[in-house]
């Protein structure tokens, strides 16, 4: 044995004697256990201090003294104050004027009340008003506390996550409802129409057979989806067209796979495409004079009084009334471009004012010589009448230089993870 040790290595040899002595040294040293044991033994009926700070124990202790506060819920009814609230929850004038007074977002918050929105007030053991919360979502609510004798006002958000999710629908016999089935939400609707409302006339071009896809953003607030974020990329096939269009995240617009703006100078339609009630289609035959008249516009059928549009930017160069166009607009938008809109029941804009692309610029009537409600919508380039639904309109603005390397990077991958997803939702 002794000289099986002598041929170990030099090294192995240290080795083993100083773990030999380690050994020893934990084999000599009290149990740690029998070291308790030593300091928990009392004796028999002598009487211990426990040694506990009241103050220590959890398990009674309130983790703040909001978290005791009893909560009153009230909704806002219709044509109701901040001051009727407080009335029905039996809080005074002067302690809203308090509030009111103690910060300009704490009476924003106060003040804008619309019917529907909750308020909920938190009161303390002796009935003081300690805490008011705004819900403003699910995920979201607006906070007052009582601090001292003052209050203070702060947006409380729980932490949201982002997941994606897609959808695809193919039209059968209108867009609204392909997307509804699809199961997007009105806000998407608008969303989508929105970003194609500069290639595609959602009020009299979609024809069935028409598709489109979308990936979109989710809200999740612990694990659970809260709210459809914004549309990442989307794809749009119209009458045999196919649109494109991603987001990009530094300007927050939309651009097509070649960096190009998909804002364009003119909307294809000046009316909300969920107004048009039909592709009016006006006799040729004058109801009046019996002649057989060009038609050199576009006609919308929708209810009178909806809001009609301004296709694009420009200067009104003329806002009046004449027995043929009834109340008629008509707008310059460069030395190009002429819009016009006829037969109005209100006229909102005057000769000579400038007006923004979607500004509302009047209502949709029945004055002039009409057989029915309509707007009567007409297109000029360069003095002639085109077709509003097809002509060429400008080139729209492009991304250029590392704006333009950033998103067509992001489009690309935006664009194949939209597919990804179309497979991976077994949309095949
Ligand atoms: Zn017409």
């Amino acid at each position: 044995m002794l000289s099986l040790f002598a041929r170990l290595p030099r090294i192995h040899r240290a080795l083993i004697i100083l773990f030999t002595v380690l050994i020893a040294i934990a084999l000599a040293l009290p149990d740690p256990a029998s070291l308790r044991q030593e300091k928990s033994v009392y004796e028999v009926g002598k009487a211990y201090s426990l040694n506990i700070n009241p103050a220590n124990l959890s398990a009674d202790k309130p983790s703040s003294p909001l978290a005791q506060l009893s909560w009153q819920k009230f909704t806002v009814g219709a044509g109701e104050s901040a001051a009727i609230v407080f009335q029905r929850a039996g809080l005074s004038s002067r302690l809203l004027y308090q509030l009111t007074t103690s910060g300009k977002e704490i009476k924003d918050q106060l003040t804008k009340l619309r019917p529907g929105d909750i308020l909920e007030f938190g009161f303390d053991a002796e009935n003081q008003l300690v805490q008011i919360k705004r819900p403003m979502s699910s995920y979201q609510a607006y906070v007052i506390t009582k601090v001292g004798d003052d209050y203070q006002g702060e947006m409380q958000s729980k932490d949201i996550d982002y997941q994606y999710n897609y959808a695809e629908a193919s039209i059968t016999s209108n867009f609204w409802n392909a997307a509804i089935s699809a199961g997007l939400t009105a806000n998407q609707i608008m969303e989508l129409a929105g970003i194609f409302g500069w290639d595609i006339d959602f009020a009299l071009d979609i024809r069935e057979g028409d598709s489109f896809k979308i990936l979109y953003q989710e809200k999740l607030v612990e694990g659970e989806v809260v709210d459809r974020g914004q549309i990442i990329a989307a794809i749009f096939t119209n009458q045999g067209d196919t649109f494109k269009a991603i987001l990009d995240d530094k300007t927050g617009n939309y651009y097509d796979e070649n960096g190009r703006a998909m804002k364009k100078a003119f909307l294809r339609s000046p009316l909300d495409f969920r107004r048009v009630t039909s592709n009016f289609n006006p006799t040729r035959r004058h109801p009046v004079t019996g002649k057989v008249r060009a038609h050199r516009g576009t006609d919308y059928a929708a209810p009178v009084g909806t809001p009609i549009w301004a296709a694009g930017d420009g200067i009104v160069q003329k806002s009046s009334y004449n027995q043929f166009n009834g109340n008629y607009v008509f707008i310059k938008h460069s030395n190009t471009y002429i819009t016009k809109y006829l037969h109005l029941q209100r006229r909102m804009v005057k000769t000579g004012q400038r007006v923004k692309q979607g500004q509302t610029i009047g209502t949709l009537g029945g004055t002039g010589r009409v057989t029915g409600p309509h707007l009567h919508y007409e297109f000029l380039v360069n003095g002639v009448h085109k077709n509003a639904r097809t002509v060429k309109l400008p080139q729209s603005k492009s991304l250029t230089g590392k704006a333009k390397q950033t998103f067509m990077a992001n489009a690309e991958i935006r664009l194949k993870k939209l597919e990804r997803y179309r497979e991976l939702l077994a949309y095949n």
